[in-house]
């Protein structure tokens, strides 16, 4: 085996987790539940990433410089106060689910976790080709319109027509770029992004506390199995059983409450909970995502 190909396996060991791939195949064969509500959100995201540029709500246009600013072409300084005004709306957007349902957008609403999800679903699907071009053909749709997005806060995408030859090539470049590293996060890196590198989930690891929303336990009325389907398919590697618990902080020998800033509420161990109990039927599942009543 060359260094390359030895480079290449140990990476990809290290960075996908086949154990929550095999969970997440289990599930959706058993039927998902909250398949079409996360695409409903994801859509609702991604469609306000869109809308902003091509209403010309905000533009900084670095091709000729037709900023704009609520559909009127303005001066470089007044589409850069827009540009902060609309990161400002956006945060404040965020920050408010954050007070409520804890890091909801990191597991509903933001593209970049939902690529890591189209990755996986390319893998799940192995078996089937028909079904995994569909995955690959979903996936490909979904990057290249989210680079799409992105690049239009920042291009005039009338370069594309009126544009030099330099000016297209510079723009198409830029984009295949950003896609092909999309795809590398699909099909590499996924959720490990989430839990140690986005700054915007470091923020909300800071900021997240207890919420009244989230991921709650309950033994009552039927007891966990402890069949460690939700322990295995967490792609941020909590145990979701004790989440909110107290316990003790690592050396300082303080307590804390255990995983509400680290859970990004995407619902997984919940998802993976019901298809274990879907196969006992009449018991109620432990995990549940709704209110928290806390200890
Ligand atoms: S604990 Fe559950 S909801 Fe939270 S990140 Fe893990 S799988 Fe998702
Ligand atoms: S998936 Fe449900 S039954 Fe299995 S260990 Fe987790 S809480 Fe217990």
């Amino acid at each position: 085996m060359s260094r390359l190909q030895d480079a290449t396996r140990r990476i990809t060991l290290r960075l996908s987790d086949p154990d929550r791939v095999r969970i997440l195949a289990a599930v959706a064969t058993r039927g998902a539940s909250y398949q079409w509500r996360r695409v409903l959100v994801i859509t609702i995201s991604q469609l306000i990433l869109l809308a902003v540029p091509l209403t010309g709500t905000v533009r900084i246009d670095l091709w000729q410089g037709h900023h704009l600013l609520l559909g009127e072409q303005v001066g470089a300084v007044g589409a850069i106060k827009g540009f902060v005004v609309a990161m400002c709306v956006l945060w404040g957007f965020t920050f408010l689910t954050n007070i409520v349902v804890g890091r909801f957008f990191c597991g509903w609403g933001c593209p970049v976790g939902y690529v890591s999800r189209l990755g996986e679903d390319v893998q799940l699907k192995q078996r089937k080709p028909m079904r995994k071009f569909g995955a690959h053909l979903a996936g490909a749709g979904f990057v290249g319109t989210f680079v799409a997005a992105l690049m239009l806060w920042w291009v005039d995408p009338r370069v594309l027509i009126e544009g030099s030859n330099t000016a297209r090539a510079t723009v198409v470049g830029i984009w295949l770029v950003l896609c092909l590293g999309g795809f590398m996060h699909a099909f590499g890196w996924r959720f490990g992004l989430c839990k140690t590198v986005c700054p915007i989930g470091l923020y909300y690891r800071y900021v997240t506390s207890s919420t009244p929303i989230g991921i709650h336990f309950d033994n009552q009325p039927d007891p966990c199995i402890e069949c460690g389907a939700c322990l295995k398919i967490c792609p941020v590697d909590l145990e979701p059983r004790d989440l909110g618990r107290t316990m003790p902080a690592d050396g300082d020998g303080e307590e804390e409450l255990y995983g509400d800033a680290e859970c990004i509420r995407c619902g997984d161990c919940v998802e993976a909970c019901r298809m274990i109990f879907k196969g006992r039927p009449g018991e109620v599942p432990p995990l549940r995502f709704g209110r928290v009543e806390r200890p």
